[in-house]
Order: structure tokens, then sequence, then C-alpha cells
């Protein structure tokens, strides 16, 4: 039987399906392995379903020669080094689509959260300082409803954050390198600007590309200068994208309105800053983090590999 390896804890179920044609080590303990455990316990392996969190490198696929397969729970693979492994024959898979809703579900919660203040407000009211039951100037916030919304990154979670915005009445502007087809358009109701144009008209301004050393600080100390003093900025692509030292510095000057982050440069540590900021809304990495949708990536993951080791083409490769 050949062994493969779950890197994380993951659905007893999808457990049990692999454990009919593989030998299964699972990490049911659920803490996180560092690269040299993580080497170490691929010694033998043919297939790993990972998730965002394992770096696989050069030094480390250079460990694990019997490796086919890298199957990422997760839509997002920059976490491994996809030219590395294909020079050794890895194949990489990923899980998209399945989880465009949740996570656009998700980039509205930390909009709308950042928008009206909500983390803000809650966290007043179980201090208990709320002792006036109402004021004509409380936490007043930004309307969502007829404003503008600029997507940078629209793909398929992109689309998916831009559906949601008809009703709310929202004007949507998206930046692509390339851009989507007449009725894609028409149907999203969205029109393609340049990047700068994007900034200096949004309300909210969401990135949702990929990372890449191409969209590395994509949103940094000068693109933040070209938006709106009441702009909101949403980043639940990658930590990265978004330069949080520079939108640090501009949320304390309240150069922006706000943020709603749920990914971050070095994550799980945050700029040290951050956390004391009152404008700001933080969420742990949890964009695609619904049951159901945990499940379905799951077990495309689990098809994927099986796929690859059974000889099959996978759903979903990336290389
Ligand atoms: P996708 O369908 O590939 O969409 C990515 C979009 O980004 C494409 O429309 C692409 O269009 C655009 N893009 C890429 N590079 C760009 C650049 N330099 N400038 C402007 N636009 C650029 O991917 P997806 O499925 O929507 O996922 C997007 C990312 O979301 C994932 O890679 C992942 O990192 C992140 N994500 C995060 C969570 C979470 O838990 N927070 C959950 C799911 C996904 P062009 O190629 O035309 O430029």
């Amino acid at each position: 039987m050949r062994k493969i390896l779950i890197t994380r804890a993951v659905f007893p179920e999808v457990v049990a399906a692999l454990s009919r044609r593989f030998e299964v080590v699972h990490n049911a303990e659920d803490r996180p392995w560092p690269p040299e455990e993580l080497a170490r316990r691929l010694e033998g392996v043919s297939g790993a379903m990972a998730t965002v969190m394992d770096k696989f490198d050069e030094p480390i696929l250079a460990q694990c020669a019997q490796l086919k397969v890298i199957s990422n729970i997760a839509v997002g693979y920059n976490n491994i080094d996809v030219p590395a492994c294909t020079r050794r024959g890895i194949r990489v898979t990923n899980t998209p689509g399945v989880l465009d809703d949740t996570t656009a579900d998700l980039t509205w919660s930390l909009l709308m959260a950042a928008a009206r203040r909500i983390a803000e407000a809650d966290a007043y009211v179980r201090r208990g300082d709320w002792k006036i039951a109402f004021g004509v100037q409380y936490f007043l916030g930004q309307d969502i409803h007829h404003a503008t919304l600029g997507i940078i990154g629209m793909g398929r979670i992109g689309q998916a954050i831009a559906r949601r915005a008809s009703g709310f009445d929202m004007r949507v502007l998206y930046n692509n390198r390339s851009r989507l087809s007449e009725s894609d358009e028409k149907r999203l109701n969205a029109t393609r600007v340049e990047r700068d144009e994007l900034l200096a008209q949004s309300d909210f301004v969401v990135v949702m590309v990929p990372y890449s050393p191409a969209t590395h600080h994509m949103i940094g100390a000068a693109e933040i200068a070209k938006m709106k003093p009441n702009a909101i900025l949403v980043n639940s692509a990658r930590g990265g994208v978004v330069d949080d030292a520079a939108l640090v510095e501009a949320l304390k000057a309240r150069r922006i309105a706000g943020a709603g982050l749920d990914v971050f440069e070095g994550e799980p540590k945050l700029h040290p800053e951050l956390a004391a900021l009152p404008n700001v809304v933080l969420t742990p990495h949890i964009g695609s983090a619904s049951r159901a949708t945990r499940v379905v990536m799951c077990n495309a993951a689990a098809g994927n590999m099986t796929a690859v080791l059974e000889g099959r083409e996978p759903a979903n490769p990336v290389n």
C-alpha cells in the first residue's frame, strides 16, 4: 500500500475514505510541523495533502524522492515551488472554484464590519462603555449602498464578490491584467479601469489576486496615497499583497478610513501596531472556513491526490 501524508487535521470521513486505498499518516494532533519535521515525515511518502502553511521548496523537495503529488487544500499555492516540482516530476494540484462563495462572503463580512465599525462597537458594548442609549453621532461609519466597489483581481472569487454588490446598488470597477468578456462585464455590471483610476474612485478597494513576486506589495504607500480619505481596504487574498507596514501608517494617520484583513505578512504574527488600531477589522485567515466548504475542499484535494497516484489526470492540475 502506498503511503500518503495529511499534514494537518482534516475531517474523519476524509481520512477514512483515503485509508481504504492508502496507508495514511494523518496529523490528527494538528500541530504544524516545522520544515525539518515535515521533511522527515515525507520520507517514503507518495502523496502529500497539504495546506498553505506547508512550504515545499527545493531543500524539502530534495529530500522526498518518492513524492509524486502535492495536493494543496487551497486554491492558492504560493507555498509550493511549482517549477521545482515540475522539474522533479511532482504533480501539484489545488481546489479552485469550490470556495468562491464562502470566501466572497467572508470578504463582504470584513468590508461591512469595517464600514460600519462593528468590531469597535462590539468591544465598546462588551467593555460596559455604553452608558447612554442613543447618540446621533455614535459610531458613524461609511455607507455601503450606492458606493463604488473596486476589485483588484476579478477572477473566480473577485466575481463572486462583485455579484454580491448588486444587492447594495453599488458601482463596480475592476482591474485585471486581462479584460473579462463583454457578456461577463454586463452580467456583473462591472467596468474595467486602470489600477490608479480604481484606487482614486473606489470607496471600497478589495484585493483578490494570487500572491506572487508580481503581486508582492501591490498595495503599498504609493497606492494607498491614491485612495479616497473615506476609503476602506480589504485584503482576503494573501499576506504580502498589501504592504502591512504602509497600511498601518495610513490607518494611524487616518489617510484612509479603515481596513478589513484576513491575511497578513508573516502570519500568524501581526505587524506590532496593527492590533491596537481601532479602524481595522482582523480575522485569522478564515476566508474559506465554513464546515461545508472545508469538507468539499478536503474531498477535492483527496480526489486530486488519488487520481495522480492511480495514474489518472487530476481534476485540478497546477502543473
Ligand atoms: P483566480 O480565479 O485565478 O483569480 C485571480 C485574478 O487575479 C485573475 O482575475 C487575474 O486576472 C488577477 N490577477 C493576477 N495577477 C494580477 C495582477 N498582477 N494585477 C491585476 N490582477 C491580477 O483566483 P481565485 O480563485 O479568485 O483566488 C484568488 C486568490 O485568493 C488565491 O490565489 C488565494 O491566494 C486567495 N484566497 C484566499 C482565501 C482566504 O482564506 N483568505 C481563500 C481563497 C482564496 P489576470 O490574470 O487577467 O490579471
